[in-house]
């Protein structure tokens, strides 16, 4: 497979950024039968998700090559004077874009 992907800066799994309860780990425990590689134990009854390994298992899934895939290991909730956070900030915090393009395009002859 020929792709690249890049992903951007997100709430890292620090304890004091991003601690999730029963409630919104469900989901994911339905959705994800390996849910327990990106949920850490943090307390009874809550976790700290890893998004980056969530985002990476999937993309692995998916067929990209490890080496194919950068991060950017800045924590939005523990940047929030750099970053936008909304975890960290609430709703009132700003928004973050995201470019994609592609650099080249092989078509099926
Ligand atoms: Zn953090």
């Amino acid at each position: 497979m020929d792709h690249s992907t890049s992903m951007s800066t997100h709430l890292k799994h620090h304890p004091c950024c991003y601690t999730l309860d029963r409630r919104a780990v469900g989901p994911f425990q339905d959705q994800f039968p390996t849910w327990e590689q990106f949920f850490i134990p943090h307390g009874p009854e809550h976790w700290t998700m890893d998004l980056l390994t969530a985002n990476t298992l999937q993309l692995r899934a998916a067929g990209v090559p490890a080496a194919q895939i950068d991060t950017a290991s800045i924590c939005t909730a523990c940047h929030k004077h750099d970053l936008y956070s909304h975890r960290a900030e609430g709703p009132e915090a700003g928004r973050g874009m995201a470019l994609v393009a592609l650099t080249s395009c092989a078509r099926a002859q």
